[in-house]
């Protein structure tokens, strides 16, 4: 049981997908630091999950994931906090075609920022005792997704990212894994930004669209998403791992041909 005992850092983790992996998480055994903007969101939820597992188990940290201070300082509090980090989760999104810079921000630069302040901490080669990053993508990763053009172009840049520093940190035995977990729609506050002006901008007009397309595949529950996050996490072969999540086939993963696999 890889996570029992261990240190994590989840972002994005006030609710949600985050919220629901931090459950999964504190259920295995680990203790983990919740970071997130909405301070709010976030102290009512670690007093929630206090209530069940205690309140040394978990450290609320109110960060915006794009202010690079910010999350640097997040890591630190992390491990002045715990003494170690073993797992990172970069899961912090949003989805505004609107402001389209910030999707890039949020979506992309901030996973690649915060996979990299993983490394300098768990990296065997810099001192490290090794651990597992998932950065979390979507299903809008590997296909189009029309009426969400930068939103897929975040996502597709996440799984391109994770796929190559797999590949690095095996080639370099930095003792880390890096995976990658893709679902299709699931039941959470970032699906009513599709009905929103402010973040859907000229897209909006689509907006019926996006809504019959999750009748028709489904909403996935948050449950199911950390599941697959604890799989990944537990399967110590799993490197450069691109995880799916969907309706009509649960947990299952994209398949690569073999000179484009990444080993552990
Ligand atoms: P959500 O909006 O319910 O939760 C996202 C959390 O991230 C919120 O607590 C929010 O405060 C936090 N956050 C946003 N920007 C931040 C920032 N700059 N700094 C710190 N925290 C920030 O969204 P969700 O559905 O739980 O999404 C989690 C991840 O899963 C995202 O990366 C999203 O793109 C991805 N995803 C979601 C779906 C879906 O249908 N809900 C599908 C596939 C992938």
């Amino acid at each position: 049981m890889y996570a029992n005992g261990k240190v994590a850092l989840v972002t994005g983790a006030a609710q949600g997908i985050g919220r629901a992996m931090v459950e999964e998480l504190l259920n295995k055994g680990a203790a983990l630091a919740m970071v997130d903007q909405n301070r709010i969101a976030g102290e009512q939820c670690k007093a929630v999950l206090d209530e069940k597992f205690g309140s040394n188990r978990t450290l609320f940290i109110q960060c915006d994931v794009t202010d690079q201070e910010q999350l640097r300082d997040a890591f630190q509090k992390t491990v002045e906090h715990f003494g170690r980090l073993d797992i990172l989760v970069n899961n912090a999104g949003v989805n505004n075609e609107k402001d389209w810079e910030k999707t890039i921000e949020v979506n992309l630069i901030s996973v690649i920022r915060g996979t990299y302040i993983g490394l300098e901490l768990m990296n065997k080669k810099n001192g490290g005792q090794g651990g597992v990053i998932i950065n979390i993508s979507s299903l809008a990763g590997l296909t189009p997704a029309a009426y969400q053009p930068v939103y897929s172009a975040s996502k597709h840049g996440v799984i391109g990212f994770t796929r190559s520093i797999a590949a690095l940190a095996s080639i370099g035995n930095y003792g880390v894994r890096v995976n990658t977990v893709c679902p299709a729609f699931v039941d959470t506050p970032l699906l009513e930004s599709i009905d929103k002006e402010e973040n859907m901008g000229e897209y909006f007009q689509y907006k019926d669209n996006i809504k019959d397309m999750m009748k028709l595949f489904g909403v996935l529950d948050p449950s199911l998403i950390a599941q697959g996050l604890v799989r990944l996490i537990e399967d110590e072969t799993a490197n450069g791992a691109v995880m799916k999540i969907t309706t009509s086939r649960g947990i299952h993963f994209e398949e690569f041909s073999a000179h484009q696999k990444t080993k552990v």
